[in-house]
């Protein structure tokens, strides 16, 4: 498994990735362990003493039974010979015999109190077992004597030093079967399941979106398939793959969603732009006059007021020409209503071409009806012009059938010039322009007046 360095906040330090956690697993078991062994090893300890205690008896008792078998046979002769000599010695030789705790000797005589002999060994004799035995002769074949009785007890000391002896043993190698099945069982709790529980914590420690693919992989022996551990590692991996699954398919589905989200912005932009286009073709078409294409009534009002307040602000010439198609209504009744567009529209580019100077603005007021603006332009200037759009008109030579003053469109022109100190209104130089040329009109047409 590959290792990348994890962040800060993650429980497992990649440094140390199998330390043991202060609450181990293991620890507690072997705890339990060692705790059951305890209470284990007192029962059998209790058990197993009192097996001892009662065979340390019955050997003790065997042992009397055997000295008993020894010495009767000389120890009834000698008290039939009175051989005190050989009594006593028997005696000294019986008690000195090592389970021997005491031994007691009744002379029986026919009309004397019994005489005792005892030799004694150990001062207590409290559960000890003991040996009682007749002793007989046979003075003749066939007669049978009663000359005494002995009984030996055994040493009750000798006893406790045996059992005590017994139960070290017993308590030794029950601490050591504690101990050793105490560390067994950590050792194999620790190599089978610690190392790897502690494993799978370091690894789903380390876990992030960027590496949900690197799979969990437990170091274990082959034969140990299909057991908890493996369950675990098998529903990790799953888990992993799961969540990668998961992670990638929303990244895609946010990029196709940035995606689309960018295509509709983009759509959104160019409809803007179109909208836009149009907003701005139609304040165009609401400024222009649609038969000629030359700046409309609207438009020459916006205009003129703003080149009205400049002119007298910066006490600069303004003039007006107001030019109106001589007998038009004439030209229409002969040539038709379309030919009286179209000589509209010759006329209307005729003034473009004429007014083609910056701040000039030519524009249809109506009918056969333009003014001209002409900021900072004197009234000689403005008469020059006025002379210059009639030349230009004459040019075009449009038959005209029915006008009296030439055979050609003609156009009545009048001028005015704007006085900062009598005219506070852009209308009462317009209304000067326009009585000029109805002065035109009735001085003959095809001419200025200013
Ligand atoms: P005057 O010399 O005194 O100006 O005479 P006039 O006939 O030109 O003047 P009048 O005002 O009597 O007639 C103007 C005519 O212009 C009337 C109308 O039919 C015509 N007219 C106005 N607008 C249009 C238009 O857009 N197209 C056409 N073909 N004719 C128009
Ligand atoms: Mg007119
Ligand atoms: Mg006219």
């Amino acid at each position: 498994m590959t290792m990348s360095q994890p962040p800060d906040n993650q429980i497992y330090d990649l440094n140390m990735p199998l330390r043991s956690p202060v609450g181990s697993l293991g620890r507690r078991l072997v705890l339990a362990t060692l705790m059951f062994c305890l209470l284990f090893t007192v029962a059998t300890v209790a058990v197993r003493t009192w097996f001892a205690w009662d065979n340390n008896l019955s050997n003790m008792k065997s042992e009397l039974q055997l000295i008993d078998q020894v010495f009767q046979g000389t120890l009834s002769r000698a008290v039939w010979e009175m051989d005190r000599d050989a009594l006593q010695s028997q005696l000294d030789s019986m008690a000195q015999a090592a389970p021997v705790g005491r031994v007691e000797l009744r002379i029986l005589r026919a009309g004397r109190l019994p005489e005792v002999l005892e030799r004694k060994r150990a001062p207590e004799e409290g559960n000890a077992p003991r040996v009682h035995r007749n002793l007989t002769v046979e003075p003749y074949p066939g007669a049978s004597e009663q000359v005494g009785e002995f009984t030996i007890v055994g040493d009750q000391s000798l006893l406790w030093k045996r059992l005590w002896k017994e139960v070290a043993i017993i308590i030794l190698t029950q601490v050591i079967q504690s101990l050793a099945l105490a560390g067994l069982i950590m050792g194999m709790f620790n190599r089978s399941v610690t190392v790897h529980v502690q494993h799978i914590a370091w690894h789903l420690g380390r876990l992030s979106p960027a590496n949900l693919r690197e799979r969990l992989s437990l170091e274990r022996p082959p034969a140990s398939d299909d057991d908890e551990l493996q369950l675990l590692e098998v529903g990790v991996n799953n888990l992993q793959d799961k969540l990668a699954d998961y992670i990638e398919r929303q990244h895609q589905d946010e990029l196709a969603l940035a995606a689309s989200r960018d295509r509709l912005a983009d759509e959104v932009e160019a409809r803007t732009a179109e909208l836009r286009a149009a907003n701005v073709r139609l304040h165009e078409l609401s400024l222009h006059d649609s038969l000629t294409g030359l700046p409309n009534r609207r438009y020459f009002d916006e205009v003129k007021i703003i080149e009205f307040q400049r002119a007298l602000r910066h006490r600069q010439p303004l003039a007006v020409l107001m030019c109106d198609v001589d007998f038009f209504k004439k030209y229409n009744d002969s040539h038709g209503h379309a030919m009286g567009d179209d000589c509209l529209r010759t006329v209307a580019q005729t003034l473009r071409k004429v007014f083609a100077r910056a701040g000039e603005l030519p524009a249809r007021l109506g009918g056969e009806e333009f003014a001209v603006l002409l900021p900072g332009a004197s009234t000689d200037q403005a008469r020059e012009a006025a002379a210059r759009l009639r030349r230009a008109l004459a040019e075009q030579q449009l038959a005209h059938g029915q006008s009296s003053v030439s055979p050609f469109v003609t156009m009545s022109i009048g001028i005015a010039q704007l006085d900062p100190d009598t005219m506070d209104d852009f209308d009462l130089l317009l209304k000067t322009a326009d009585q000029a040329l109805y002065r035109a009109k009735s001085q003959g047409r095809d001419r200025v007046v200013v």
